[in-house]
């Protein structure tokens, strides 16, 4: 199943998804960490057309 592209809040263009980190900030919402990797998984997006760096959970 394909993912959604994400927008870019600046420009509106396609970001593209750059890469995965595992994140292990929690207080920002009800965030159930993962167990396998002991965090969340957040994907990194980056903009082409104004270098913005965008992240959210994956998933
Ligand atoms: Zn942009």
């Amino acid at each position: 199943m394909p993912k959604k592209k994400m927008i870019c809040p600046r420009c509106g263009a396609e970001m593209n998804n750059h890469a995965e980190k595992i994140s292990y900030e929690t207080a920002e919402g009800n965030r159930n960490p993962d167990a396998v990797f002991g965090g969340v998984v957040d994907e990194i997006h980056t903009c082409p057309g104004c270098a913005n760096v965008e992240s959210r959970a994956a998933g």
